[in-house]
């Protein structure tokens, strides 16, 4: 029986596509708790299961086998109380970056309010985006709109925040200060954050724990404590201990054939 205290709980979950060449068997037995408010960051070779995992936990699917609950219930599908972040953005191309913020509420409910306003602007400038509420997607950087899609799953203020490689399609600069950026988001406003990334040093940086997974059928092969307090900082990432565990990280990942 899962615990109030476990926000995201995977019990033995499995889950198989039917494709044209049979069934393809992308998670496998994968047993995962996370407790409310911790920041968990998954690792994985390509192609592992990373995102059918988050897909899951966002109830945009349903496992084949094993079970998931959110808070302690069932996950039936998906919720106002998880913000997702995709890789891609996904914005609505015709509209501006204030309306794309604030489309979950115009969503949710027809119509988009002052304080609904309010809370846009805090959220476009907590991403960097103050001053181009009124641009549309196709007159902004790639990076850019990937920060207009984090500002869209944190304007209803979520308790729980999946992320799919947010940061792979920024540059490395743009990349670290999201990375200082989101801290700030969490420590501010306490959520549940799955993070999945193919960067071993933004796992370090950001996590509480670090998830690793095998190869298709994605498997849990290793569930590690990050050895490091809080606030950090890049000197942080430097300490003998922390370098030890990016190593650590990374043997797990080469044993297991990867593009990183
Ligand atoms: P990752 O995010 O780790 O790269 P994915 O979760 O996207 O991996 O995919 C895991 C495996 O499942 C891949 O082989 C992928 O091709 C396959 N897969 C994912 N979604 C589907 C789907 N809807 N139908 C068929 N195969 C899928
Ligand atoms: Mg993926």
């Amino acid at each position: 029986m899962a615990l109030v205290k476990d926000a995201i709980v995977f019990e033995n979950v499995g889950q198989t596509f039917a494709t044209e060449s049979g069934p393809l068997t992308a998670l496998d037995g994968v047993d995962l708790t996370i407790e409310q408010h911790q920041f968990v960051a998954v690792l994985g070779p390509s192609g592992c299961g990373k995102s059918t995992l988050l897909r899951l936990a966002a109830g945009l699917m349903q496992p084949t086998r094993g079970s998931l609950a959110v808070h302690g219930y069932p996950v039936q599908g998906p919720r106002d109380d998880i913000g997702i972040v995709f890789q891609q953005p996904t914005l609505l191309p015709w509209a501006n970056v204030l309306d794309n913020v604030t489309f979950p509420a115009k969503h949710k409910r027809g119509r988009v309010g002052s304080t609904d306003r309010a809370r846009a602007a805090d959220v476009i400038k907590a991403v960097g985006l103050e001053g181009f509420e009124k641009r549309l997607p196709s007159e902004l950087s790639g990076g850019m709109q990937q920060r207009v899609g984090i500002a869209r799953a944190l304007f209803l203020n979520p308790d729980i925040l999946l992320m799919d490689e947010p940061f792979s399609a920024l540059d490395a600069l743009t990349r670290d200060s999201m990375g200082f950026e989101l801290l700030k988001i969490w420590q501010g406003s306490p959520k549940t954050v799955l993070f999945i990334t193919h960067s071993i040093p933004e796992a370090v940086l950001l996590a509480d724990r670090v998830v690793v997974m095998s190869a298709r059928p994605g498997r849990i092969i290793a569930d590690l404590e990050v050895p490091l307090g809080r606030p950090r900082d890049e000197a942080a990432l430097r300490k003998p201990e922390v370098l030890d565990f990016t190593a650590d990280l990374r043997n797990l990942l080469i044993s297991k054939e990867t593009v990183l």
